[in-house]
């Protein structure tokens, strides 16, 4: 496709009907547009979307996107097309017809930009296709999926480390909002992005306040947390089984909360209608497994709740981020117990896999509970896991009620001063 916007400020305001760019939104998409690589971390809903698809309606060709979740993809291409731009995707959920027609418009030049499931570009034919076409840039989305290590590896995108020697000359971004050292490194190294330039924005979310406390009858508690918000609070509840979501939204509905439960073993009519009805009416409570959010765009979320223990700092950042999109207050509430880390050592011992891999997932825990552990602030400790640094908030339970140290401390000090 030929360039079809003079400049990304254009392409901004013309398709996307937006004034200005966010943070560093604007250098990362100056450096693609003039044919380097990048790597971007920011945080979800900072607005990494934009950061491949306006050099791809700036720069002459089609925009590939690689992006693991279908519905996703089927958001965004609906969105874009929306918008007027040329965007179609490539994957499994297609049948012949249809995939031949995105073909031909992609090799007549007729596309601005190409998405396509992670699995259908680790075969041989689709990338001969896209080397008989013209690449603009090539997006890997959700990029931390490349870590084997990471809470959602995809094997699939090991193989996308080719793609900087498959088509040399095409500029490359890698984004993600998963932002430890170790899965940052990751990146670069498995998707041979040696030579990108890195942006990454800080990863705090200062409008949610973070509330852990101990879990005594978790189901009680969720109801006098939920009870404490202001009314008609839209929200999300987590728990880890199915089973638990499921009493937990049914007994959430006797006290008289619009409560719905969401995962992966609901039929799907029942999932799209829940979630329909979250994202359409106030004040509903989507008691979920971690099955659901990715892609949920929903500003107005004004609580996230763990009724179980995320296996996972980058998973607790990622579930609790799904709240206060709109930068208005919002709450991250969770209770935490000590059986909760038993049963999920239990878990890790009882897992098949290898030795180093257990030993990670054992590390992820332990990141996870020195976060509910600590009597310091809690974005602090949230945001150093992360590389950095900050001080301490103000927005968190332990920065604004002292944590009740008396039991250790009374006695620490009588004994001092003896
Ligand atoms: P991410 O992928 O980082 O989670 P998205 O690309 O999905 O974020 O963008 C989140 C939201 O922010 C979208 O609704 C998007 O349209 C909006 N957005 C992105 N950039 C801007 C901007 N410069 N000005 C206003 N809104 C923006
Ligand atoms: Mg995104
Ligand atoms: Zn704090």
């Amino acid at each position: 496709a030929p360039a079809r916007y003079a400049t990304s400020a254009e392409a901004l305001h013309t398709v996307f009907g937006y004034e200005s760019f966010r943070g560093n939104q604007a250098a990362a998409i100056d450096q693609i547009v003039q044919g380097g690589d990048a790597v971007v971390l920011m945080p979800t809903g900072a607005g990494k979307s934009l950061i491949y698809q306006i050099p791809a309606l700036v720069r002459p060709g089609t925009g590939l996107v690689v992006s693991p979740l279908i519905a996703l993809m089927h958001d965004q291409v609906d969105a874009l097309v929306a918008n007027g731009v040329r965007a179609a995707y490539l994957n499994s959920t297609q049948a012949a017809p249809q995939r031949a027609a995105v073909e031909g418009a992609y090799l007549a030049g007729e596309l601005d930009l190409i998405y396509v499931a992670p699995e259908r570009l680790s075969n041989a034919s689709t990338r001969s296709l896209l080397q008989r076409g013209t690449l603009s840039v090539i997006a890997i989305d959700e990029a931390h999926c490349v870590s084997q290590w990471g809470h959602d590896f995809r094997p699939d995108y090991l193989t996308l480390g080719e793609l900087g020697t498959q088509f040399p000359g095409v500029p490359r971004v890698a984004l993600t909002a998963t932002a430890t050292d170790a899965t940052h490194r990751e990146i670069t190294e498995r998707l041979r992005l040696n030579e990108a330039q890195h942006f990454v924005a800080s990863f705090d979310r200062p409008n949610i306040q973070y509330r852990i406390d101990p879990k005594v009858e978790p189901r009680k508690q969720l109801l006098a947390f939920i009870r404490s918000q202001p009314e008609r609070s839209a929200g999300i509840v987590y728990a880890l089984s199915r089973k638990s979501v499921d009493q937990t939204a049914e007994y959430l509905r006797t006290q008289g909360i619009d409560a719905l439960a969401y995962h992966a073993g609901l039929d799907s009519s029942i999932r799209a209608a829940h979630q329909s009805r979250f994202l359409r009416d106030d004040g509903v409570v989507m008691v979920a497994t971690i099955a659901f959010g990715m892609g949920i765009d929903k500003p107005d979320v004004r609580f996230v709740a763990h009724i179980d223990l995320p296996k996972s700092v980058e998973g607790y950042y990622q579930e609790t981020g799904r709240a206060g999109r709109d930068g208005e207050p919002a709450v991250a509430w969770m209770a935490y117990g000590l059986g909760d880390v038993v049963q999920q050592r239990r878990m890790i011992d009882q897992s098949p896999g290898e030795r180093s891999y257990k030993m990670r997932l054992g590390q992820h825990l332990d990141a996870m509970l020195a976060l509910c552990e600590t009597v310091g602030c809690r974005r602090q400790n949230l945001l150093g896991y992360f590389g950095e640094p900050s001080g301490a908030c103000g927005n968190c339970d332990t920065c604004l009620e002292a944590p009740d140290t008396w039991d250790g401390l009374v006695p620490a000090q009588k004994l001092l001063s003896t």
